[in-house]
């Protein structure tokens, strides 16, 4: 049995948002963590002060710079998930609109929000490039593991790292943090470092920020003692660099009893029809054989379990040609498919006439599924040119 996390409260103030920063000699990259977006993950937390005791008592020299955040602080406080709002899904261009121009705080968690945009966009002031990298745990035992919205920059820097990758995962959330700095064209990876309680996630968390801040050249790895340790950690896990797509997720309804069957591990291979869990005391099977992904054992939360769908190299070395080519006007071809005049980045899609496919043709060419709005599907492209937030 691993060993869990200390129970203890962790008491933080807001006006100690920013854990840490650090300072390079050249005009080097910009590292940010966040950590504890979700209250009740203290992992990263934990692992962002080892890496600041680190830094401080070796007197580790940077070539860039790196700010470590503190997410939301009220609810790292109570030891819960959020108060009032999840604080990864409130990052929607609507919702930034409403920041902007917000004079007091519509709940606990806008005040926590104000704060971070604030502080990400002081931070942008730097030459950069900007690595953007949010800690996270997860409810089911896992092995770490990256998500990423699918742009060409992403996958290259999580290449560095011996773990899995999910894919497209921002198809079924509404409003995270990371795919909103990415619209801005920067490198952003959400780093899941196993279970919230699993001290192992400490443990993999600070590896995966030291790697983070040696793949990024933000630190030499000979400037830090030790390095080869951390090099280890995420290495010895067995795992290997592969990529992983949603193709199922199961929605938990509002006033639905759901049970998740006990046992389940993330990326567990599940075959079609096996029993994964209970509605209101009912059975639900497996619609599709993959494996199973974020199961969910916590009362918050309205996404049961996702199925993956493993993707071959063939696939990823297509998308990656195509993306290149910058043929993706050709997609306008298709029917039911136009340009939205308002955003560059945008196609708008009806439903009704291009079926056939278009979900994988879109992600091969870099697209994601976005919103429904006005029964059309916008799919918005992820290769982003560098904008001012
Ligand atoms: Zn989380």
């Amino acid at each position: 049995m691993s060993k869990t996390i200390s129970k203890n409260v962790l008491h933080f103030s807001h006006d100690n948002r920013v854990l840490g920063s650090f300072y390079g000699t050249d005009n080097g990259p910009t590292v940010v963590i966040f950590s504890g977006i979700h209250g009740n993950e203290k992992a990263g937390v934990h692992a962002a002060q080892l890496v600041i005791d680190k830094i401080k008592r070796d007197n580790v020299r940077f070539i860039g710079n790196l700010h470590i955040i503190l997410g939301n602080i009220n609810a790292l406080n109570k030891g819960i998930r959020f108060e009032d709002k999840d604080l990864n899904r409130v990052w929607r261009n609507s919702d930034i609109d409403n920041l902007r121009n917000e004079t007091t705080h519509k709940n606990l968690e806008s005040r926590e929000q104000k704060d971070i945009f604030l502080i990400i966009q002081e931070i942008l002031k730097e030459p950069g490039p900007f690595y953007f990298l949010d800690l996270h745990t997860t409810s089911a035992s896992s092995v770490p593991f990256i998500t990423i919205s699918d742009s060409l920059n992403n996958r290259k820097f999580s290449a560095n790292f011996p773990i899995p990758v999910v894919l497209g995962i921002e198809e079924y959330l509404d409003g995270p943090l990371l795919t909103f700095i990415n619209e801005y064209g920067h490198i952003a990876l959400g780093f899941e470092g196993g279970a919230h309680h699993d001290e192992s996630s400490i443990v993999s968390s600070e590896a995966f920020i030291w790697k983070a801040l040696v793949h990024s050249k933000c630190v030499a790895a000979s400037n830090i003692p030790g390095y080869l340790h951390y090099e280890n950690v995420l290495k010895n896990l067995g795992c290997e660099y592969q990529f992983f797509e949603i193709k199922y997720r199961y929605q938990v309804s509002e006033k639905e009893h759901f049970e998740m069957l006990k046992g389940f591990e993330n990326f567990e291979p599940i075959s079609k029809n096996q029993t994964l869990a209970l509605s209101d005391g009912v059975e639900i099977y497996a619609p599709d054989g993959g494996r199973i992904f974020m199961p969910l054992y916590q009362k918050l939360g309205e996404d049961g379990f996702f199925i993956l769908n493993k993707i071959s190299r063939f696939w990823l070395g297509a998308s990656l040609t195509l993306r290149k080519l910058k043929i993706n006007h050709v997609l306008r071809l298709i029917p039911g498919v136009k340009k939205d005049p308002d955003n560059n980045y945008t196609l708008i899609v009806d439903p009704r006439i291009a079926r056939f496919m278009t979900k994988q043709i879109f992600h091969l060419f870099g697209y994601r599924q976005q919103i429904l709005k006005d029964d059309k599907l916008h799919y918005i492209k992820r290769d982003r040119k560098l904008t001012e937030l």
